[in-house]
């Protein structure tokens, strides 16, 4: 009986070790965000989203990010 709950620990420990120990690299320290890749808020939904992703105002040199076309376009008219 004693061998039957041993193997199943072992069973149970090595699925849940062996997933871990193939991918070492998922739980490493994430790597640095690049600027660009920063939040900004959508003043129109108030939404954040990723600056690279995001749609950019017309007009202004400082024109805000919108999450959408739709929010860009409301923004303006
Ligand atoms: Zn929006």
């Amino acid at each position: 009986m004693r061998v039957v709950l041993l193997l199943a620990v072992a069973v149970l420990v090595l699925t849940v070790l062996l997933p871990l120990l193939r991918r070492p690299l998922a739980r490493g320290p994430r790597p640095p965000v690049a600027l660009s890749d920063e939040l900004v808020k959508d003043p129109v939904c108030q939404t954040y989203v990723v600056r690279s992703r995001a749609v950019r105002g017309r007009g202004a040199t400082d024109a805000p990010y919108f999450c959408s076309e739709e929010c860009a376009r409301r923004y303006v008219g």
